[in-house]
């Protein structure tokens, strides 16, 4: 893998859409597969991209450059699970020697993460998200579709927190699964001194079917959570998905809602994604994406990946905010397994 990077162009100017929003994020997803089945996640009977239909991981960073030449500076890899992908550690040292990217995550079902954290740390991996739906092994086993994946995954978890990442935990809540562990994930953020993020069940193509009634609000959430802690804050950085909270007393750790459906945040979103398979998706809640793949197997120049990607990120829909103040039925999004979370 070539290790020599043209310095980005200054000339080149930010990725904005028609509404004037900048792209600073981008979010790849490195695999649509996975070892887990999450209902909220994916269908029973996902279709998978076949080997060659991925982008390599010299394609996936030559994106990367391109886009960091138009202001993009944060990455996330994502999937499927994306640690899945053999070597992912190549992908992390390739990326994080971009002049313009200051910061490269991971979000992970944590399954794999023990064994490859060190890697991926010493790669320059600068954060990792696990995700976990619930503290109690069986419901874990059920929301997850798995058998017995709990403690391995607790253990990626803190193998994470000794590698000396920054480390947070994304919990999707659903109405009659886990509502009633809220308090439980925010002690586990308060003792363990990490931030649990709890994410507002979104409307994708999964096995277990969407409706607004399993919503559990960002809002209930917090007032759940003040009935056995004292927080403080309750900012949204610009760009950012999470409102932030502290508890009262503690430099470490927190708690924060993305409020994706009850409070969307759609007019300061600064995100585009890459979809394993090459295709651009300027908005999650939006089926739209741009093939770039055909441009990069073909010789196209990076200028002209360039343009292609611009004119992808321009056509970015208004958000969801626009769906639901139309009154448009929220459903029928892609599986969220193949966009990247
Ligand atoms: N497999 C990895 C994982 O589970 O962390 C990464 C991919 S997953 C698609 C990215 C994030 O999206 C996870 O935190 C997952 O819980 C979240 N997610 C998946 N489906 C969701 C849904 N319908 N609503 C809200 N979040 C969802
Ligand atoms: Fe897999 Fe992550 Fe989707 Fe669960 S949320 S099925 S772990 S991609």
């Amino acid at each position: 893998m070539s290790t020599q990077f043209p310095v980005p162009q200054a000339s080149e100017a930010p990725l904005t859409d028609s509404f004037g929003r900048v792209a600073r994020k981008l979010r790849i997803s490195v695999t649509d597969r996975c070892n887990f089945r999450c209902g909220f996640c994916m269908p029973s009977a996902p279709l998978w991209l076949g080997a060659n239909e991925l982008l390599t991981f010299e394609e996936i960073t030559r994106v990367t450059r391109i886009l960091g030449s138009m202001g993009v500076t944060k990455v996330r890899l994502s999937g499927g699970e994306p640690l899945l992908r053999p070597a992912l550690e190549e992908l992390v040292s390739s990326v994080t020697r971009i002049p313009a990217i200051s910061e490269v995550g991971l979000t992970t079902n944590g399954m794999f993460l023990a064994k490859q954290v060190r890697k991926l740390a010493g790669a320059g991996l600068s954060e990792v998200t696990v995700s976990l739906h619930s503290l109690k092994p069986e419901r874990y086993d059920a929301i997850t579709g798995t058998k017995g994946a709990f403690e391995t995954v607790l253990a990626g978890l803190d193998s994470a927190k000794d590698a000396g990442l920054r480390t947070k935990v994304n919990c999707v809540v659903t109405r009659g699964c886990n509502e009633d562990e809220i308090c439980d994930f925010a002690r586990l953020a308060y003792e363990g001194g990490l931030t649990v993020r709890f994410i507002e069940y979104m409307p994708f193509d999964g096995a277990k079917p969407w409706n607004s009634t399993l919503v559990v609000s960002g809002e209930e959430i917090i007032s759940k959570i003040r009935s056995a802690f004292e927080l403080e804050g309750g900012e949204r950085a610009p760009g950012s998905t999470a409102t932030n909270f502290r508890f009262r007393g503690k430099r470490e750790g927190g708690v924060s809602t993305i409020t994706s459906i009850t409070k969307p945040f759609c007019s300061d979103c600064d995100r585009i994604r890459l979809k394993a398979n090459g295709m651009i998706v300027p908005c999650l809640f939006s089926n739209s994406e741009f093939d770039i793949r055909s441009g990069l197997r073909s010789g196209e120049s990076d200028e002209r990946i360039a343009q292609s990607v611009r004119r992808a990120f321009n056509l970015k829909f208004a958000g969801v905010e626009s769906l639901i103040r139309s009154g448009a039925a929220l459903r029928n999004i892609r599986p969220m397994h193949v966009i990247g979370g």
